[in-house]
């Protein structure tokens, strides 16, 4: 069936179906890593482009391909990349977009790794690098150099919930020859389309919204264009991560259910932020659905709403959030995020880990930071759990 011209949740159903020769109702798993060609000339014609054909799972997949037809359609891109995790879609784009004497602009709140990578191992290939609080368009002004060739965003940011303006900083990236990259996680594409706000490239941990019931890791990645959906499809290809076809399978699966599951979600994240504004020993939080939330009204004009992760710290600093920590029952006190279960972390101490800490304070992910993902349960249920274990605090 054609999607292209209908409506979201039609999209998320339909979207990329594979008909395959029984008429299944869903996409197969084709659980296969070679197919076979028709005759040599076939097979030289698949590897030279003249033909259409499945030639080796790494390179593509029935199963594979449906969910990445299935993203790009939602994300309004020309194509889609599906990775192996989404560190490996993170990997594939600074592979594609990156080397050496080149220089990339990236949000100094970002999910660790993402920042890391760069540090720790682009850097060892000549790649310069800048991190900013890309929120605040000067400092992205004043960042660029003659090399530089991408700016990287993510948007609301991990774990400091720093909301960029897309459009803004994809003009003034555009005026400079610049490539925009937009981590698009913490939204997903049921609120969030960075493509149609005038980014390039757009990027997901499918392991979180996209998936949502916490049993796969993966990652996609889609081009608005066409050259730049081969570039990096080629940079995948060769670093080799890819998605599996089983993970493809399970991942489209639970993209069906994107949106009453975000509805659900962030429906009851709106009343724990505010139940957790309200109490006594919460210091400070930042959920952009919050009229305190700095850049609230960023938020509603760039987002369909406002998604279900909440940054916050207590009054006794990191000690009183380790005992809440400690406390809760329901909540899961496990990284990861945007699954049907609420799930509570310290990214000081688990998922920004690996920054120094001159990083973090730099980018405001303090010691006391604590980050509630709000899952699908009874919210009365979910509130119930942090005022008992605030009781304890
Ligand atoms: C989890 C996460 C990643 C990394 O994805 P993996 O699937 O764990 O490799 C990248 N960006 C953001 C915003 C994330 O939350």
């Amino acid at each position: 069936m054609d999607t292209k011209n209908k409506g979201f949740n039609t999209k998320l159903i339909h979207a990329g179906a594979y008909e395959d020769v029984f008429g299944s109702a869903v996409t197969p798993i084709y659980q296969t890593s070679t197919f076979s060609f028709k005759n040599a000339q076939h097979g030289a014609d698949c590897f030279a482009g003249k033909s259409d054909g499945y030639i080796y799972t790494r390179i593509g997949n029935p199963t594979i391909n449906a969910f990445e037809k299935a993203m790009a359609e939602l994300e309004n891109g020309f194509g889609g990349v599906a990775t192996s995790s989404g560190m490996a879609a993170v990997s594939s784009v600074y592979m594609a977009l990156l080397g050496a004497g080149k220089h990339i602009i990236c949000s100094s709140s970002v999910y660790g790794p993402s920042r890391s990578v760069l540090e720790r191992d682009f850097s060892r290939f000549g790649v310069e690098m800048t991190f900013i609080d890309t929120s605040d368009l000067s400092q992205i002004e004043n960042a660029i150099q003659d090399n530089t060739s991408v700016l990287y965003i993510e948007t609301p940011a991990n774990p400091t919930m720093v909301i960029t303006d897309l459009v803004k900083a994809s003009e003034l990236a555009h005026k400079n020859g610049i490539t925009v990259v937009v981590d698009n996680t913490f939204s997903s594409p049921y609120l969030q389309n960075p493509l149609d706000l005038g980014c390039d490239v757009v990027l997901h941990s499918v392991t979180k919204f996209i998936n949502g019931h916490a049993d796969i890791v993966g990652g996609v990645i889609i081009a608005k264009e066409e050259e730049m959906y081969k570039k990096i499809r080629g940079s995948m290809v060769y670093l080799g991560g890819n998605m599996d076809p089983h993970q493809a399978f399970l991942t489209h699966r639970g993209l069906k259910t994107l949106s009453i599951r975000i509805e659900k979600a962030q429906q009851s994240a709106m009343l724990v932020a505010e139940y957790l504004e309200k109490h006594p020993k919460i210091d400070w939080i930042k959920y952009p659905g919050l009229k305190s939330h700095p850049q609230h009204e960023l938020a509603k004009k760039q987002m369909r709403g406002f998604s279900s992760i909440i940054s916050f710290g207590l009054k006794g600093g990191i000690k009183a959030g380790k005992v809440l920590m400690d406390n809760v029952h329901l909540a899961i006190l496990a990284v990861s995020l945007g699954g049907v279960e609420s799930l509570i972390q310290h990214p000081a101490s688990m998922t920004h880990a690996s920054m120094s800490k001159e990083a973090r304070e730099a980018a405001d992910i303090t010691d006391g930071l604590v980050r509630y993902s709000v899952g699908i349960e009874n919210v009365e249920d979910i509130i119930e759990d942090l005022d008992q274990a605030l009781a304890k605090v």
